[in-house]
């Protein structure tokens, strides 16, 4: 993308009604505009990190064998009479009615169309294990809309829910989950922490949630500090392997890490002191086991093996698609700006040309662009006319991680720069050797 040509309102002034670094550094950057609290326009350099998170959660969702379907925003109020959520939401649910008069909500999770979609078509044990997920626009109608896309009204999750047999198949469900979502996280260049958890409205004994930590979270959180030592790394998983997924489990949950809802001092002080550690932290995702309850009320039966009616085993998972963009600028950025991480960086590579207008200068750009576009990469070349210190401020401040940079005396010596945004250090290299050097950073991405 040449950036005369590309839509980017980037703003000099820090915006008054931002309180942490990833709204205002969001507004800045051009990524979103509010269309009333709590409600925002994903601008076009936004809209490409919310696409690649999204990208990479379907990827990770159908690794783990779970299927993409879509509902609708819109759901009819009788689903939620008949599970008995509809009274007990509260007004965080937007309840509206239609021409017709009849009630119907936006969306704030989806368990009772799942449950309706599911008894619909399924009847048999033959069937099972089933899980389906979409990644779909949500309203919940807070009470404090605040930080931008942290805690909107509208915003974007994926919600995944598994139908079993039996609880013990749900719990393999459960862990599967929880290993795709470990894989997903650190794909996008986050550390998130599984966390024991409360089950809140939705219910449920066996749920965690994943924490990122960061200073501007809203959830307190405690912890053995050698949780922060796992990773989960490029280990080859078998989402069908019961062993191996329960095992993945225990390692990264055996150890003290837990919410404030469920903190207990007790069994904290437990841990060695010098590795107990209280912070704060977002939460990007959550998974629940909570066993017959909608099946139950929906009656959402299938008939097993000994011919008998049995409700299913099911399970909800949800991970925090327009949050996670501003929890990952909580945790990648500096006083001059955003630093995307190479998984979910909008372009792959900023080119800044010193001297728009130079022939040679011109033509490296040209030649650049088009050598990294060949090699299925997207670069944002910087052709304005303008000072070379202004250029320089937009690419730190939108975050891309790799910039090169073309000027007429580099090129004398047949050289350019290329630029870590993380770490700020600069090499120069023949053009072609800096194509090569990109490719080979996104190749394993
Ligand atoms: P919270 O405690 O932050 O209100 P929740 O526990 O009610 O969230 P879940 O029902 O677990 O939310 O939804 C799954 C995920 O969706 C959450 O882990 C979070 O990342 C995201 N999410 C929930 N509410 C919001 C919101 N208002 N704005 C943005 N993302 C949200
Ligand atoms: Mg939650």
């Amino acid at each position: 993308m040449r950036l005369t040509r590309y839509f980017l309102p980037v703003l000099r002034e820090n915006p008054a009604e931002a309180q942490i670094a990833s709204h205002r550094l969001m507004l800045r950057a051009g990524m979103i505009r509010q269309a009333s609290a709590g409600i925002y326009s994903w601008l076009p350099l936004g809209y490409r990190v919310l696409q690649r998170i999204q990208q990479i959660v379907h990827e990770e969702q159908q690794r783990a064998g779970h299927i993409p379907l879509l509902m609708p925003t819109l759901q009819p109020a009788d689903l939620w009479q008949e599970s008995g959520r509809y009274n007990a939401y509260g007004p965080e649910m937007l309840r509206i009615r239609d021409r017709h008069e009849r009630d119907m909500l936006y969306g704030p999770t989806n368990e009772e169309m799942i449950t309706d979609i599911f008894r619909s078509a399924v009847g048999s044990y033959k069937d099972l294990p089933l899980t389906l997920y979409h990644i779909q626009w949500k309203f919940r109608d807070e009470v404090r809309p605040r930080f931008g896309v942290m805690r909107g009204r509208e915003f974007l999750m994926k919600d995944g829910y598994n139908f079993d047999l039996t609880k013990e198949d749900a719990l393999h469900a459960y862990n599967r989950h929880l290993v795709s979502y470990l894989r997903t996280y650190e794909r996008m260049g986050l550390k998130a922490i599984p966390m024991r958890a409360d089950g809140g409205p939705i219910g449920g004994d066996y749920t965690h949630e994943f924490l990122v930590l960061a200073e501007t979270g809203e959830s307190e959180v405690f912890y053995d500090s050698e949780i922060t030592d796992l990773t989960f790394g490029d280990r080859t998983i078998d989402y069908d392997d019961v062993a191996q997924c329960q095992a993945v489990l225990e390692e990264f949950t055996s150890r003290y890490a837990r919410t404030d809802e469920t903190h207990d001092e007790a069994v904290f002080a437990e841990v060695p002191e010098a590795r107990r550690r209280s912070a704060r932290g977002i939460e990007v995702g959550q998974i629940f086991y909570f066993g017959t309850k909608y099946s139950d009320a929906m009656n959402a039966v299938v008939v097993n093996e000994q011919g008998e009616r049995v409700p299913v085993h099911m399970g909800s998972h949800g991970i925090g698609v327009s949050r996670l963009v501003g929890a990952l600028i909580e945790a990648n950025h500096d006083e001059k700006g955003i630093i995307w991480p190479e998984g979910v960086t909008p372009f792959h590579c900023g080119i800044v040309n010193l001297k728009q207008g130079d022939e040679a200068a011109d033509g490296a750009c040209d030649a650049l662009y088009a050598g990294l576009k060949a090699k299925g990469l997207d670069p944002l070349y910087d052709d304005r006319n303008e000072r070379a210190g202004a250029k320089f401020a937009t690419m730190d401040l939108i975050g891309l991680p790799w910039r090169i940079t073309v000027g007429p005396r580099g090129l004398k010596n047949g050289v350019v720069e290329l630029t870590s945004r993380r770490t700020g250090e600069s090499e120069e290299m023949p053009p072609e050797a800096a194509i090569e050097r990109v490719a080979q950073i996104y190749a394993g991405i």
